[in-house]
């Protein structure tokens, strides 16, 4: 390996622990050595702790991306179509099913919408374990399907290749085990190397903020926003972002088979109104960031452009888009035990219990339940009385419930009966 004569893994741990800056060729040499493996996942880990403690600059984080970008393969897809591409990543939240209505939505106004995801892990949702509840839909696809569906459906959502950053793959499953995730420099090169790498030339970043996302509050969403504003600008792709409330669950569903559901309402028309607000916020600026900022997709919406693309969509990956949607064998409704309004419910409280019912893995290789999740049926700003129902639990498998219920029992607050009720912002920044 290039330069393995002057770097050791031991000094490179030692500089970042005693707060001082790493040089170029010392990321160039750790993470293409830990790509190779030559430097091992103890001092991995050990160096991911440092830097969570003591932090990189912007030069370190924005070479750190580059590494990771060139210890894989580059897609170029914009070369092969005849629309501007346009890519969104939400960095993660409960019941966030904005891609599924979006990525049609964006393409039926003129973008191609090449959506390269992933599954979930913890208790966060994955967009491909939600879509895999559809009947024969495939993830996988190789460059010339992905091209394919692109050309006839304008939008593609489908699993990254192993082939795209494969040193943030290795790095990202050792950071999940060594309580070493909640970086931002981490964070930021991890999610902007893939994307680059994925050849998006726009890029609209959904940061998510509150008690259901990695950032839990404003000052460290906005820092992770703009870090990767500054490293997608810098690599010369269109980048912006929304930081949006992540304090109760988008919409009214968490769970595979539900959050599809949800999302073809929309699609349709109708649907929860946070849930189309954020669809439409964000096409917005996919729209504006792609050069198509006179298009509205709100009348692509009501018009049935964006179902059409839907439909289209689900169709190209081998799925059928009016096939019944798996239902869950066991059902429990939990009711109200007194008179109020709701004025909180903890989005990580229904990630956890959705997690715990099936719906997420706890291990990468686990296999979700498409049916299993949860059903809110009251949302902050609610009044209920005793015994109005306040969410359903799906399951296939009812041993689940009391561990689901425990994860529940604080989830909602209410306030006394009649008392007014402010609905928070969603939107709650915007960087360019
Ligand atoms: N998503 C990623 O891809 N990487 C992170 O580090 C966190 C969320």
């Amino acid at each position: 390996m290039a330069d393995a004569v002057s770097h050791d893994a031991v000094s490179v741990i030692r500089a970042k622990r005693d707060r001082g800056e790493l040089s170029d060729a010392q990321i160039d040499w750790v993470v293409a050595a830990y790509t190779a493996g030559e430097v091992a996942d103890e001092q991995m880990s050990a160096l991911a702790m440092a830097i969570l403690l003591n932090g990189m600059t912007r030069r370190e984080t924005a070479r750190w991306t580059e590494a990771m970008i060139r210890s894989g393969e580059r897609l170029d897809l914009s070369g092969a179509l005849d629309r501007p591409t346009v890519d969104k990543h939400s960095t993660g939240g409960v019941g966030d099913k904005i891609t599924l209505p979006l990525a049609p939505l964006v393409a039926a106004c003129g973008a191609a919408v090449p959506q390269l995801s992933g599954r979930g892990l913890g208790h966060t949702g994955g967009t491909l374990d939600k879509l895999e509840s559809i009947p024969g839909w495939r993830a996988q696809l190789t460059t010339a399907e992905l091209l394919d569906v692109l050309r006839s459906a304008g939008c593609a959502i489908c699993a990254a290749g192993e082939g795209l950053a494969p040193a943030d793959r290795r790095l990202y499953a050792l950071r999940d085990v060594t309580g070493t995730v909640e970086s931002i420099p981490l964070i930021a090169s991890s999610i902007m190397s893939k994307k680059i790498a994925e050849g998006a030339s726009a890029l609209v970043l959904d940061v998510k903020c509150g008690s259901g996302a990695f950032m839990k509050d404003l000052a460290s969403a906005r820092e992770l926003a703009a870090a990767m504003v500054e490293l997608g600008t810098d690599a010369g792709v269109r980048t912006r972002a929304l930081i949006t409330a992540m304090d109760a669950p988008l919409g009214r569903t968490a769970g595979n088979a539900l959050e599809v559901r949800e999302a073809v309402e929309v699609l349709a028309g109708g649907g929860p109104a946070d849930v189309v607000e954020l669809t439409l916020a964000l096409a917005r600026e996919m729209l504006d960031a792609a050069g198509l900022g006179d298009r509205d997709p709100a009348d692509a919406l009501a018009s049935g452009a964006a179902m059409d693309h839907w439909r289209r969509m689900i169709t190209a990956q081998g799925g059928d888009p009016d096939a019944p949607l798996p239902v869950a064998r066991e059902r429990h409704t939990l009711t109200a035990d007194r008179a109020g309004v709701v004025t909180g419910l903890d989005a990580y409280a229904v990630g956890v219990a959705a997690w715990r019912l099936g719906a997420g893995r706890a291990r990468k290789e686990d296999p979700v339940q498409s049916a299993a999740g949860i059903e809110l049926h009251a949302r902050p700003g609610d009044p209920v009385t005793p015994g109005t129902p306040l969410l359903t639990l799906h399951t296939d498998t009812p041993d689940r419930f009391p561990a689901a219920l425990e994860a529940l029992s604080d989830a909602y607050a209410l306030s006394a009966p009649g008392a007014p009720y402010e609905r928070a912002e969603l939107v709650l920044d915007r960087l360019a």
